[in-house]
C-alpha cells in the first residue's frame, strides 16, 4: 500500500484529501503543522508527502529542507500563493512538484500517482538508459539523440540540458537548477541562456518547435520533459 503523509492545517481540506485518498486505497497520515509532519515522516516513512506551504508553526519550505536532510521521498507542494518565487523556492529546496489552490482533486491525485511512479522507476538501471518518445530517442550511455532514425547533432551544452530533463520525466526542473547545473553556480539568474538553448533543442527535436510536446516551458518557473 502506498503511504501518503498529508501536511495541511485546514481541517476541511484534510478531510477531503483523506477521504479521496483512502477511496483509492492509499494509507494516509495527516499532520496539522510542520513539527508533527517531520515526526510522522520519520516514524511512518511515507512513500509521498503532500505539503501545504502555509503552516502555523513553520514555513513549508523549511519542512522540505529538513526532510531533504535525510530522505528523497517525493514532495508535492500545495500552495495558495500566486507568487511564483514561493513555488520556485519550494522546488529549489527539493520539492518535486507543486499544485496551486484551489485545485481539482483529480489533478492532485494524478500528480500524486506520477510522483509515486517516478520513485518506483528510479534509479535508472543500465539497460533503461534509452529514453524513447514518439518523436525522438535519447541514448544516455552512448550520448546520442536520434529523430526519425537519424542522428541529431547536439552541442555539449544542449546535451547537458537535455540529459537533465529526460532523466526526470514529468518533473519540473527550475530555471535556477538548470542554470547552476549546466553553466555553474554564478549563472542562476541568466534565464535568457535557457530560452536560447531550449529553443535550439526544440528546433532539433520537436516536430513543431513553436508548440513543443516534449520539452515544456512552465512560464516563470522552469522546464519539464514529458515523455
Ligand atoms: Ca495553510
Amino acid at each position: 500500500m502506498t503511504r501518503v503523509l498529508v501536511v495541511e492545517d485546514d481541517p476541511q481540506l484534510v478531510r477531503a484529501l483523506v477521504i479521496n485518498m483512502q477511496a483509492r486505497h492509499y494509507g494516509v497520515d495527516a499532520a496539522p503543522d510542520g513539527a508533527t509532519a517531520l515526526r510522522l515522516a520519520a516514524a511512518r516513512q511515507p512513500d509521498v508527502v503532500v505539503l501545504d506551504l502555509g503552516l502555523p508553526d513553520m514555513d513549508g519550505v523549511e519542512v522540505i529542507k529538513a526532510l531533504r536532510g535525510w530522505t528523497r521521498v517525493p514532495v508535492l507542494v500545495l500552495s495558495a500563493r500566486r507568487a511564483s518565487e514561493e513555488k520556485v523556492a519550494a522546488l529549489d529546496a527539493g520539492a518535486d512538484d507543486y499544485i496551486t489552490k484551489p485545485f481539482s482533486m483529480d489533478e492532485l491525485l494524478a500528480r500524486l500517482r506520477a510522483a509515486v511512479r517516478r520513485t518506483e522507476a528510479l534509479p535508472l538501471a543500465p539497460e533503461t538508459t534509452v529514453v524513447t518518445t514518439d518523436g525522438f530517442t535519447v541514448d544516455l550511455l552512448a550520448k546520442k539523440a536520434t529523430r526519425d532514425g537519424r542522428d541529431v547533432r547536439l552541442t555539449p551544452t544542449e546535451w547537458h540540458l537535455l540529459e537533465i530533463l529526460v532523466c526526470s520525466p514529468g518533473r519540473l526542473i527550475t530555471q535556477k537548477q538548470l542554470l547552476q547545473e549546466v553553466w555553474g553556480p554564478s549563472y542562476g539568474s541568466k534565464t535568457n541562456y535557457l530560452r536560447v538553448y531550449m529553443a535550439q533543442l526544440r528546433r532539433k527535436l520537436e516536430a513543431d518547435p513553436a508548440h513543443p510536446r516534449y520539452l515544456i516551458t512552465e512560464p516563470g518557473m522552469g522546464y519539464r520533459f514529458e515523455s
